[in-house]
């Protein structure tokens, strides 16, 4: 009985080490999501070449347009705290939590001042708005907010996706759709 049990955790252990390190840092670094990908899609198909993640960087873009100087970020709601439905924080640990998200949002902030004055433009692209599933009606109460770019609101996938080929051949500074 005791010598199964110990060959039971050792098999575990065995099944555990088969994950590379890097496919642990993949699962959690998710550089790779999905969001992030229909924008790169989408921007290829236009016929844009970029560069990916760019730690030299300030706030290392998602995607960087080299060409017209053009940093993408694809955010995810709940992390960037977008204010949207997906924008829900955790009801334990609270402290740690608000830290955390008020971290990102300065750093975000930070990060866009730094890029403007290197003379690179910046866009936010949002989690929701790459997703058919959610819908931009729910943004409407984040959109309330006089202080907020919603130039996404109201707009399918596609629309967002034209309006960020727009911006990228624009002169325009920010956009966040
Ligand atoms: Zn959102």
């Amino acid at each position: 009985m005791q010598k199964r049990k110990s060959q039971n955790r050792k098999r575990k252990h065995a099944k555990h080490k088969a994950l590379t390190r890097s496919e642990m840092m993949q699962a959690v670094h998710s550089e790779d999501t999905k969001p992030e990908i229909i924008v790169r899609k989408a921007l290829f198909q236009a016929g844009f070449r970029y560069r990916l993640h760019r730690r030299d960087l300030p706030g290392t873009p998602d995607i960087f347009v080299q060409k017209y100087g053009v940093a993408i970020f694809v955010n995810g709601c709940f992390w960037h705290q977008h204010g949207c439905k997906l924008t829900t924080r955790p009801k334990s640990n609270t402290d740690f939590w608000n830290n955390k998200f008020d971290t990102n949002i300065v750093r975000d902030i930070k990060t866009q001042h730094k890029l403007s004055l290197m003379g690179i433009r910046s866009a936010t692209v949002w989690e929701c708005s790459l997703s058919r599933d959610l819908g931009r009606a729910d943004l409407t109460k984040n959109c309330a907010d006089s202080t907020k770019n919603c130039a996404g609101q109201g707009m399918s996938v596609e629309m967002v996706l034209e309006r960020l080929v727009d911006f990228i051949r624009s002169d325009e500074e920010t956009i966040e759709l």
